[in-house]
């Protein structure tokens, strides 16, 4: 099978899982990273394109066990946008069939359930179908019967005039709370969950027996006019919308009619940042050319209506190439192997580095060279490789195996015992200085403004640092014969790092690199301790007395203290002048000021008084623990307005209580 024929059969194998079972593999990110790829092979190859393509067809044929409807035109799909560059590319391939002129635009919610086909005739509900694979669906009118929302006579007020004949095409879906509430149902009862509202309503109306169905929390709108007869059509799609309301069909709240592309683009963007927050799932906004008549000059290429586009978020996963798995190693001499590919726009950027964390995933993962894979960049900033797809093999794909010599240095490489990461142990080793400079100078450690990765590389090879402490030596004749060191750019440079001689002792805790010792554990230690001094003398038994201390960071912190290099570095700093925290030791927080000691907190939504950051530092201050996801270990959910993401429906999961922030306040005068 060439590569395109197996890109194909994977994405006809997820198909028949999505729509057929239900019951879906993999995400909508990764199925549709995979679409991509074949739509960009296809576009550069439009000879390979085959009519029984993915890209060609819509959805699944129908179920043998329902009868089936032939539809009176076509149900599609819709072209997808992720940002407004492709809106207007799309506006102007609209101009390039219809000529530059003013339009109108409707943009209505893309609600993520399934597209139903209903016939009224003579007001009566008559036929009610899926879109099965578009041109097919499946009876499914007496499941569609259930459904409160769907009219079984219309007009339901007597307003209008019934017509003899009438298809509406709308979105049968479950509203989330109702998909998290049917999902514990399942559980309790044993019975499968669902992957997402849109997969709990398919396989809600597509059910043999309708009692089934009228069990389920389905709801209704409509936003199309498929056929009419005995009554005038409406010339716009706006008009459609009034027509159906008026008829007793639930219409979106939301949809608007614009006349200005520049409004239409802010509205249909703006509504997109909040869909979160609504009560239904929606995977985008569908933008539609409000003219009929325009509508139908325009027609429909393959399975997409050229009149509308749905505008997405932009993907935080794609499938690209690994062209490469190189190393290179970080500032506790860890070697970080990462992959080289093929470069690929994830989440509005193209990335050509991912990480791939260490030898052990690579090998569960079973990740090679050549590999076709996925990667997610979603709420990070470092890509990192999700999986590979061996599926799309092609034979000449190459394992990976770990150097046993440090790529920056060639001195041999160890793993200690239980540890996944292997380490350059070389304390010269340049590529390890020049990331523990780097991370002094970072925001969360000394925050020395402009001194970034390509600094720290250059004033270590030209030999004007060998340890950290010397950022504080440098003089302005160092740095005015280096290329680009113009004067006031050095003028700047060292009263940055003069300021940065000042900052708290959490940050210079966090910028020594302390191996396990992050900005949390920094943060803790000087609650604890006054001085970096103090800190240093501290035993290994009095750390793990700390709360929230393991033996791993404690013996990390004495081990770092006890190697001369490190000693000699902090006595540099000192002469110097860096402040090494306050003299006079803090006293030892009571516990009568710890009253949250021992609980766990996720915090959701907008609270009304404080930031989400300040709530977490006043839980922090008060001895609790924030964390970002809810589990069985949270003790309290604190939600604000606007609550109702993941994290709230996993704590009702988990019958985890919830707070107000007000509430929460209260739980310190408590002393619970
Ligand atoms: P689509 O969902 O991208 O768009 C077309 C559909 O949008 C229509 O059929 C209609 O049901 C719906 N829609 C909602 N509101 C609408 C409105 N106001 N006007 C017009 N249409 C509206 O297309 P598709 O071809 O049905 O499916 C693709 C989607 O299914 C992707 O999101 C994809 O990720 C997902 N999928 C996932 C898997 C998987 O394995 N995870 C497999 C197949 C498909």
């Amino acid at each position: 099978m060439s590569a395109l024929e197996q890109l194909r059969s994977l994405i006809a194998y997820h198909n028949y899982r999505y729509y057929v079972l239900d019951d879906p593999e993999v995400s909508d990110a990764e199925y549709d990273a995979l679409m991509n790829q074949l739509r960009t092979i296809e576009a550069e190859h439009p000879e390979l394109v085959t009519p029984d393509s993915p890209t060609q067809r819509v959805g699944a044929t129908p179920l043998e066990r329902f009868h089936k409807v032939r539809h009176s035109r076509p149900m599609l799909s819709l072209g997808n946008a992720f940002g407004a560059g492709e809106v207007r590319a799309w506006q102007q391939r609209i101009f390039r069939i219809i000529g530059e002129q003013p339009l109108e635009y409707v943009v209505e919610p893309k609600i993520d359930g399934l597209a139903v086909s209903l016939t009224y005739r003579a007001g009566k509900f008559a036929l009610g179908a899926t879109r099965g694979d578009g041109t097919e669906g499946e009876d499914v009118t007496q499941n569609l019967r259930t459904v409160k929302a769907i009219p079984l006579h219309i007009p339901v007020l007597p307003n209008v005039d019934a017509p003899t004949l009438i298809e509406v095409r709308g979105e049968v879906f479950m509203p989330k709370d109702q998909f998290a509430a049917l999902n514990r149902r399942q559980e309790a009862a044993d019975e499968k969950t669902f992957a997402n509202p849109r997969n709990a309503a398919a396989g809600s109306l597509r059910q043999l027996d309708p009692r089934v169905t009228a069990r389920r929390p389905l709801s209704f709108l409509a936003y199309q006019i498929g056929y009419l007869e005995g009554a005038k059509l409406p010339q716009t799609q706006w008009e459609s919308l009034q027509y159906l309301r008026q008829l007793g069909f639930p219409v979106s709240e939301d949809a608007r009619l614009f006349s200005d592309f520049s409004e239409m683009l802010d509205y249909a963007q703006q509504w997109l940042a909040h869909r979160e927050t609504l009560n239904y799932e929606a995977d985008g906004v569908v933008i539609k050319v409000n003219d009929i008549g325009l509508q139908e000059a325009l027609g429909y290429v393959s399975r997409e209506p050229r009149w509308a586009i749905a505008l997405k978020a932009p993907a935080e996963e794609a499938v690209t190439r690994v062209l490469d798995i190189r190393v290179n190693v970080g500032r506790t001499g860890t070697l970080n192997p990462y992959a080289v590919l093929e470069p690929v726009a994830v989440g509005g950027v193209t990335v050509q580095h991912a990480t791939l964390h260490n030898a052990d995933y690579i090998r569960e993962k079973d990740i090679r060279i050549g590999d076709t894979v996925i990667i997610t960049r979603a709420g990070e900033v470092i890509p990192r490789v999700v999986r590979s797809l061996p599926e799309l093999r092609t034979g000449g794909e190459q394992p990976f195996r770990m150097p046993e010599r440090c790529p920056a240095c060639d001195e041999p490489v160890t793993q200690p015992e239980g540890e996944t990461a292997i380490y350059c142990v070389n304390a010269a080793c340049p590529a390890q200085l020049v990331r523990r400079v780097e991370h002094w100078a970072s925001r969360g450690a000394m925050d020395i403004e402009g001194f970034g990765s390509k600094m720290a590389a250059l004033l270590v090879e030209k030999g004007l640092i060998h340890d950290v402490a010397d950022i504080y030596r440098l003089q302005a004749s160092d740095l005015l014969p280096l290329e680009g060191f113009a004067e006031k750019k050095v003028q700047n440079l060292l009263e940055a790092i003069e300021e940065s001689k000042n900052r708290s002792l959490a940050q210079l805790i966090t910028a020594l690199g302390i191996k396990f010792v992050g900005a949390t554990v920094a943060e803790l230690l000087a609650q604890h301790y006054s001085t970096l001094d103090d800190l240093l003398a501290a035993s290994p038994e009095e750390l793990e007395a700390i709360e929230g201390l393991g033996p791993h960071t404690a013996g990390s912190i004495v081990d770092w203290e006890q190697r001369e290099h490190n000693r000699q570095v902090v006595a540099k700093l000192r002469q110097a002048g860096v402040k090494l925290g306050e003299t006079g030791r803090a006293p030892a927080p009571s516990p009568g000021d710890r009253p949250l000691d021992g609980l766990t907190f996720v915090i959701t939504g907008t609270l009304p008084t404080m930031s989400r950051k300040e709530a977490a530092d006043w839980i922090k201050a008060r001895g609790g623990k924030v964390t970002g996801s809810v589990s069985k270990n949270t003790d309290y959910l604190v939600v604000g307005e606007k609550a109702g993401g993941t994290k709230f429906e996993a704590a009702r999961r988990l019958h985890i209580p919830q707070l107000t922030e007000e509430e929460l306040r209260g739980l310190e005068s408590k002393g619970i």
